[in-house]
């Protein structure tokens, strides 16, 4: 047996607890892996307290992200002793997952650990920093640049936001990030934003097309606030969708497509494809600097899982907590 977390489902509701799992209970998997790191993503808050319905088989061992060494392989891409990493494919919603000592998943779902990153590293990064770069990869394929002009970052102050904001800094865009905690302005200034707009000037449903400001946005937050950023959008700027903190709505009009070409790109980090997932990888290991990430990251134990997941979906977390299993 190994020690997990387990979220069971009963009449009364979920009940989530620390077990001895079976590894004859583990699911199908040509993999098995020795878990050292997880982390809390929103997501992750979701699944433990129940909040939406991500997890969807129980017993469900929640964690949709880890790092750690093969200890059996039966494919020929990975050997023991391999340092890897997953992220997404369902794992912690229907495929056991990250908090837990061992782990078994198809190969098609690990990555080899990106040169240059830790395992602590790469789970200070997570799912929510990787959703971040596949954010900024999006932009620029569609040719928002750093001289295009300034890029809105909102949710600032969570993973995904503390990413973004670090990563854009980096590449030399001009980064405005939108919080609701005035109290992280000094946090998100050291990440590299060059000004931090309050989260209350997007709260309030606004008009369909206002004063053109950005080039482009990474939005977390959905609802009002992704459609005020829409319709503050340049002519031919686009904004990558990724998140719901404040809503699943989007109270919008049609008005900054038709009228000014603007673009929503939405961004999914659970089934990226293998080569898009290395590349996302492999430029984070290059793009994000290891003291910010350093910063932005708080490390917790096996025991904290709960209270933390509970914190994030309140709002509470800042930037990106890593998990030692
Ligand atoms: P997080 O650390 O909790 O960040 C979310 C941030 O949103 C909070 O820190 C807060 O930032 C802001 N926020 C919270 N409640 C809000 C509200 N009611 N109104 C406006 N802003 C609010 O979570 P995360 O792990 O970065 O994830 C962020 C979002 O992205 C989540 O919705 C998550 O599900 C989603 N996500 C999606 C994918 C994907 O594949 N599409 C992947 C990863 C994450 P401030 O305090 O700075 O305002």
């Amino acid at each position: 047996t190994f020690k997990a977390l387990r979220i069971d489902k009963g009449d009364a509701g979920q009940t989530v607890s620390t077990v001895d799992f079976d590894e004859a209970d583990l699911m199908p998997g040509d993999v098995t892996v020795r878990v050292s790191h997880s982390t809390v993503n929103y997501k992750d808050g979701l699944a433990i307290t129940g909040k939406s319905p991500v997890v969807r088989r129980f017993p469900m061992i929640p964690g949709i992200d880890f790092a750690g060494e093969v200890i059996a392989s039966d494919s020929a891409e990975f050997a023991p002793g391999d340092k890897v990493v997953l992220n997404g494919w369902g794992v912690g919603e229907t495929h056991l997952g990250g908090y837990a000592e061992i782990a078994r998943v198809p190969a098609e779902y690990l990555v080899p650990l990106p040169e240059g990153l830790t395992p602590a590293e790469s789970m200070a990064v997570g799912t929510a920093g990787y959703t971040a770069m596949l954010c900024v990869m999006a932009l620029e394929r569609h040719g928002v640049l750093p001289a295009s002009g300034p890029v809105i970052v909102t949710g600032a102050a969570g993973g995904v936001g503390s990413v973004a904001v670090a990563l854009l800094a980096k590449l030399g865009y001009e980064v405005v990030a939108s919080t609701g905690r005035e109290e992280e302005a000094v946090y998100l200034r050291d990440l590299g934003a060059a000004r931090i707009l309050p989260r209350e000037e997007l709260r309030h449903p606004g008009k369909p097309l206002q004063k053109e400001i950005w080039a482009g946005g990474i939005d977390s937050v959905g609802s009002v606030p992704l459609a005020n950023v829409l319709a503050q959008t340049k002519s031919g700027g686009a904004v990558a969708a990724c998140g719901l903190a404040a809503g699943m709505d989007l109270p919008a009009s049609v008005a900054p497509f038709i009228l000014r070409g603007v673009s929503l790109l939405g961004i999914n980090s659970v089934t990226v494809p293998k080569p898009l997932r290395i590349e996302a990888w492999r430029r984070l290991s290059e793009d994000l600097d290891p003291e910010k990430l350093k910063a932005m990251t708080r490390t917790i134990g096996f025991g904290d899982i709960v209270d933390t997941a509970t914190s994030i979906v309140e709002g509470k977390v800042r930037g990106r907590v890593v998990v030692e299993i």
